[in-house]
């Protein structure tokens, strides 16, 4: 049984809204649940998988990831794999993206990985 997203955050900031899905406050569709990590469905899907992989941990983005971040670095990306593999897209591709600042489009202050499949995509991204 996965743990549910009100298992929460640690070190949760009240107005990040990632930290408020974690914390249950704002409604999400959760794909699964593990004890360092959150992965639930894009709400503006880009492609027919659209997953948001993000730590419980408050972590404003892989620009300020430090060393000792390894593990839940780690646990996030066997999620995306997890997540790719119920999704059915393993074998056709797909794609993992972490955006940082502005010019990538980098619009939520928590680090999250989007996990990105079941159509082809272009290189290089727009
Ligand atoms: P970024 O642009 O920061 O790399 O990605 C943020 C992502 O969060 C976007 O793809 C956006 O659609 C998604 N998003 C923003 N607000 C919400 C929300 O309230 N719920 C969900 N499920 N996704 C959200
Ligand atoms: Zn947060």
């Amino acid at each position: 049984m996965p743990a549910s997203p009100a298992a929460g955050t640690f070190g949760g900031v009240s107005d990040c809204l990632f930290c408020r899905i974690l914390e249950g406050d704002v409604p999400s569709e959760e794909v699964l649940a593990t004890e360092g990590v959150y992965a639930f469905r894009d709400i503006n899907p880009q492609a027919p998988t659209h997953v948001l992989v993000i730590p419980r941990e408050h972590i404003e983005s892989a620009d300020t990831v430090e060393a000792h971040h390894g593990d839940v670095l780690a646990e996030m990306v066997l999620a995306a794999q997890r997540v790719a593999r119920a999704d059915g897209i393993v074998d056709g591709g797909y794609r993992l993206v972490w955006n940082v600042g502005d010019d990538a489009g980098n619009t939520v202050p928590h680090l999250h990985l989007h996990v990105l499949g079941g159509r082809r995509m272009a290189w290089p991204p727009g």
